[in-house]
């Protein structure tokens, strides 16, 4: 009889966004008609840009004509793509030679399959809260997992030290769920501790495009010895409205060795064999992002969405509540008023204000107490959904 990964009967059961479902929908159907302020989403509300939707329509054309038609894609991206966002980095004063960019299907489907660069007896280091898919694609994969505690005291940008024993290291900044961004510093110190033990840095880079700091860095290439010792999985689900649409970038620099193999080499020889590459029309559309109209444009949107954060955050302050997050990054990880766990705060808004945001025990055991807020709702509702959280807590 076959035997299947056992390894699935080791997930916890993620509650989170089911009973928040089941929580919302029991209470529609107890006040039918009324209107819910969902601050809880992870997904954009704004369509895709003109510059978009245009180079959409004009490869679709492609893919009429002979001429312009296109088949199967080259499986690590099409070289017209990879060439665009090597220049993206460039214009950061990251050197990348195009090779080094894989085009992907989005950051989710990258971070679960990379870990076919790893052998099953390295341990996986997440630092909490943390996005839930990190700990799941690992013990999926029967991996290991160190957990990491963040919490108030270090802004959630914890220090490596020894606790963190473990050979894949998870870094996620701007972060999900707390909006805290890695700095130069601190970051540097993560980088030096991967190239000491020989660990390798998976950085999750899907909202660096909500940092508005000039001295915070987006990207972990941006540190010194990073090329040797991290893989950055980015996205443009959260830049440019691409959640639906699916696109992401993965790049592996060549100097990223261990044991004399080429982690470069071997993801290469991986996508040869597990895909046909990432369709010409999402491929051609994702371009006319980097492009200056595009850049102008997916801004707009950007800037929209940080409008929301920071109406949130004049009525968090105006309420004296802590929190942290809002300003380069689209979610606000805020203290629960009154000692209120994070399910207690959700059923608070949710019966008092119709407001629905996320509670932090779904990040980790140490988001309880924690709730969090997105930016990407509507502006209206966002207005209002202050302007009740203000009512109710002040
Ligand atoms: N990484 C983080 C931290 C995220 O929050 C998300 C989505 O919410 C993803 C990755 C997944 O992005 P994608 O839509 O590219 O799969």
């Amino acid at each position: 009889m076959l035997t299947p990964n056992m390894h699935y009967s080791d997930l916890k059961n993620s509650y989170l966004f089911y009973n928040i479902a089941q929580k919302t929908k029991a209470y529609l159907e107890a006040h039918p008609g009324t209107h819910l302020y969902r601050m809880g989403i992870g997904d954009v509300s704004l369509p895709l840009c003109k510059a978009v939707i245009d180079a959409l329509h004009e490869a679709v054309e492609d893919q009429a004509k002979k001429e312009t038609f296109n088949g199967y894609m080259p499986e690590c991206g099409a070289p017209f793509l990879r060439k665009t966002v090597a220049g993206y980095y460039s214009k950061r004063g990251i050197a990348l030679s195009d090779d080094e960019v894989f085009i992907s299907s989005g950051a989710s489907d990258e971070l679960g399959d990379i870990l076919d660069l790893f052998d099953r007896s390295s341990a996986a280091l997440v630092i909490e809260p943390a996005y839930p898919a990190y700990v799941d694609a690992n013990v999926i994969a029967g991996r290991k997992t160190v957990h990491l505690a963040s919490d108030r005291k270090n802004g959630f940008l914890p220090d490596p030290d020894d606790s963190a024993d473990a050979d894949i290291l998870y870094i996620c900044s701007p972060n999900n769920p707390t909006g805290a961004v890695f700095g130069r510093e601190k970051l540097q110190k993560w980088v030096d501790f991967a190239n000491k033990r020989q660990a390798v840095i998976l950085f999750d880079a899907a909202y660096e495009a909500f940092i508005e700091q000039d001295d915070l860095p987006h990207s972990i290439f941006e540190l010194d010895g990073a090329r040797s010792c991290a893989i950055e999985i980015c996205s443009l689900s959260k830049t440019a409205g691409f959640t639906g649409t699916r696109l992401g970038y993965t790049v592996i620099p060549h100097e990223l060795k261990r044991h004399g193999m080429s982690l470069h080499d071997m993801w290469v020889r991986n996508r040869t064999t597990k895909t046909n590459g990432v369709s010409y029309i999402i491929q051609k559309g994702a371009a006319a992002v980097f492009t200056d109209e595009g850049q102008r444009q997916i801004r707009e949107n950007i800037q929209i969405y940080k409008n929301n954060a920071e109406v949130l955050m004049q009525a968090l302050d105006k309420l004296g509540i802590w929190y942290c997050g809002g300003k380069n990054a689209p979610y606000i990880w805020m203290k629960c008023p009154g000692n209120m766990s994070g399910w207690e705060f959700f059923d608070h808004l949710l019966n008092r204000i119709q407001v629905v945001g996320t509670p932090g025990e779904g990040f980790g055991a140490c988001g309880e107490g924690f709730f969090r807020f997105s930016s990407f709702g509507s502006p209206e509702d966002t207005k209002k959904a202050a302007e009740r959280l203000c009512a109710l807590l002040g």
